[in-house]
Parts: structure tokens; sequence; C-alpha cells
């Protein structure tokens, strides 16, 4: 028995997407920036890509950035705005302390090098506060960057509410949207969202290849220099089978979306309500605005690391925020930030379902799960001192 339950770690590549790949690693090999047929076939094939993600979050094409992953995404966001133009002189950054470390590592470099950043907390169900956003902004605040969909539980921000603060502000919003990309709809006019990441390997598309949505009329900083790639935003040869990997994953989310956000929905709903009958188990995150197929747990009396390991043994590959997993003595900081103590984050755990699931894999989740917390709490001096 495999089950891949680690969907917002990374996903399966489709099959239509490689389909799509293919040429792009064996006879068509132009290099896009080139004059003859099969440099101009190369760069063809980018800017169908490019219209493939733009219809997603409904941009134009021409607001639509190829990067190097999420990470570079966000770095390119954060750093291209507050080292140029954009940000005016202001040097104000907002974000939240449950943010993916892309953004979290990338705002604590900015502040040391003397940017004004501004952490925000969460409620416990992983929520920021649209108040305490508003009362955060200054007038030498440039940037709010707020993630759309927490990638360890699974909480969607306000987004259109938030965009609509900022832009009420005359403040720039960034949305770290790597995990709702393609999962939920967004809309970056409606929403009023100037910048957005997204990666293409968390919609079945291959790793290494992200892009940033920037605003038209916006001038950003290029993080990297060089050939003037990507209308000198983003130098270097373009990942011309990444990037149409990413436009064919984009394609199949954004026909899909419906359908597959109401199976998932289902499925993770069948998956929480057994996990819960484990006792003292809790739901972490938002019970209902949540990603369709992120779920997220604490399981008292165990630890993550050995939940997924022993889990891995019966063939169900799943995530934990516990300690030993962050590389640190401290559990995740999302886990810290939505308010759980260091023991109930301790037994950390996150299973997130994706396209390939089917309910036959939640039925040997149900089944392996419970077994495999029997067989560390017997083993547990805390479970069995109680
Ligand atoms: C995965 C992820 C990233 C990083 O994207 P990569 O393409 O893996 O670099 C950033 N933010 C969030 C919320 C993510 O889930």
């Amino acid at each position: 028995m495999f089950v891949y339950a680690d969907n917002a770690a990374t996903t399966q590549i489709a099959p239509q997407v490689l389909e799509a790949m293919l040429p792009y690693w064996k006879e068509q090999y132009g290099n896009p920036s080139t004059l003859y047929r099969l440099g101009r076939e190369s760069k063809i094939a980018m800017e169908k890509a490019r219209s493939q993600v733009a219809q997603v979050v409904g941009a134009r094409e021409e607001e639509i950035f190829f990067t190097g992953s999420g990470t570079e995404s966000d770095n390119m966001a954060l750093k291209g705005v507050l080292y140029g133009p954009a940000a005016k002189g202001k040097k104000g950054l907002i974000t939240t302390k449950v943010e993916h470390h892309a953004i979290l590592h990338t705002a604590q470099a900015l502040e040391k090098e003397g940017f004004q950043v501004t952490f925000l907390d969460v409620n416990s169900q992983g929520l920021v506060d649209l108040e305490q956003l508003e009362q955060a902004i200054g007038p030498d605040t440039a940037l709010v960057s707020i993630m759309a969909a927490n990638n360890e539980v699974g909480t969607i921000q306000p987004i259109a509410e938030i965009g609509a603060l900022c832009r009420r502000h005359g403040v720039l919003f960034h949305t770290d949207a790597v995990q709702a990309f393609g999962h939920m709809p967004i809309d970056v006019n409606e929403m009023n969202i100037d910048l957005l990441s997204l990666s293409a390997h968390k919609i079945n598309g291959p790793k290494g290849a992200g892009a940033l949505y920037i605003r038209k009329g916006l001038s950003l900083r290029p993080v990297i220099e060089g050939g003037g790639q990507e209308r000198n935003r983003r130098s270097g040869t373009e990942n011309v089978a990444g990037i149409v990997g990413l436009g064919a994953a984009a394609q199949l989310a954004y026909e899909t979306m419906e359908e597959e956000s109401a199976r998932l929905k289902k499925l993770a709903q069948k998956l929480t309500e057994g996990v819960l009958r484990i006792p003292e188990t809790i739901l972490t995150g938002h019970p209902t605005q949540r990603l369709p197929g992120a779920c997220s747990f604490a399981v008292g009396a165990v630890e993550g690391e050995s939940l997924v390991l022993y889990l891995d043994m019966e063939g169900v590959c799943a995530s934990t925020g516990s300690a030993c997993s962050t590389g640190s003595l401290d559990p995740s900081h999302v886990l810290m930030a939505i308010g759980l103590s260091h023991e109930t984050a301790h037994g950390s755990l996150r299973l997130t379902l994706g396209r390939f699931n089917t309910e036959k894999d939640v039925d040997v989740i149900l089944e392996k799960l419970p077994q495999v917390v029997d067989k560390l709490r017997a083993m547990s001096p805390v479970w069995n001192r109680k």
C-alpha cells in the first residue's frame, strides 16, 4: 500500500503536464531569446504558458513574470519593492508570524538591513486581525505581505478584505499564493492584489518553476541581474520546459478547480472526522475557512516525527511541524503563532490531499493511523501516566 498525503509539500506531475513538457527537453531546445524559428517556437510556448497562468488570477499576460520557484517569487516581491522605486522611499513592511520561510526569513533579513518590519499575530484559527493590520499601517508603510492560504494549517486569509484595506491606505499588497493558486478562486483586480507569488510544483507541475504577478505600472528592482530576460525583471535563460509545465498545470488546475475542490473537500471531511475519533486529537487551523484538501491535527501524547516515521512504514506519506522536524528545539513557528503549547504541538500531524488521492486512500489512512497512534501511546510514558 502506498498513500501520498503530503500534497502541501509537493505534488505528483500530472500526465498531461509531463506530456506538454517533453518536447522542450528533446527537440524543442531553442533559446527563446534567439531570432531563428527554433528559438521563436520556444518563445511562443512560453507566451502561451504566460496566458495560461494569467487567466487563473484574472491578470494580463504582461503582468506575469516567470521565476525559478515560489521562494524566488517571494524574494523578488519583498526585495524588489523595498529596494526599488515602487516603495517611494518608504521603509515599512507588514507581514505575519505564520508566513512560509520564504517570506519570513526574507523579512527578517530586510529587518537586519534597517527596514521596519511588523510581524502580525494571528488568532487560534490562524487568521490575521484586520483592525490590527489597519493599526499597523503607517505613513512609512510600503508593502503588506500576507499569505493567501497557510501551508501548515490550511487557513485561508480574508484576502479581498486585506486588499481593499491596503488600497484604501495607498499601500502595496503582496500575497504568497503558492498554496492557494489553482486551488481556490483568486482575482487580482477584484481583490486589489498588487503582487502574487505562485509555484508549479504545488499544482501538479514541475519543481523549479514559479511566477510572480506584478501589477502593471509597478517598478521593482530586479533581484537577479544579467541578460535582461523577462523584461529585465528576472535575468537568466528561461527554464522553457518548466515554464511550459507551469502553464499546463495552471490550465489543468483552472479547468478542474470547481469539481476538484468539491471532491477534495468531501475527502478531507471524511478524513478529518475519522482522525478526530482518535482520543485526545484536535484539528488545528480554521474549522471551515481552509484549503479544500488540507487536514492538520495535534495528536495527544505522541511525537509528530514518530507518527510520520511509523506511517511511512505503513506506506503513508505525511508531515509534521513538531520540534525535531523543524531542525530546532521549537515546534514550527505557525503552531506557536496559533497558540499551541509545546506539548500539544509535539503531536502535530499534517495530511494534505491532492488530485491523485482517492477515497480508498482515506480509508487506508483511517485504518493505519489509529493503529500507529495506539502503538506509540503504548510506549509513551506521558500516555501511561494517565
Ligand atoms: C511551497 C511554498 C513556497 C515555496 O515555493 P517553492 O516553489 O517550493 O520555492 C512558498 N510559500 C508557500 C506558502 C509554500 O507552500
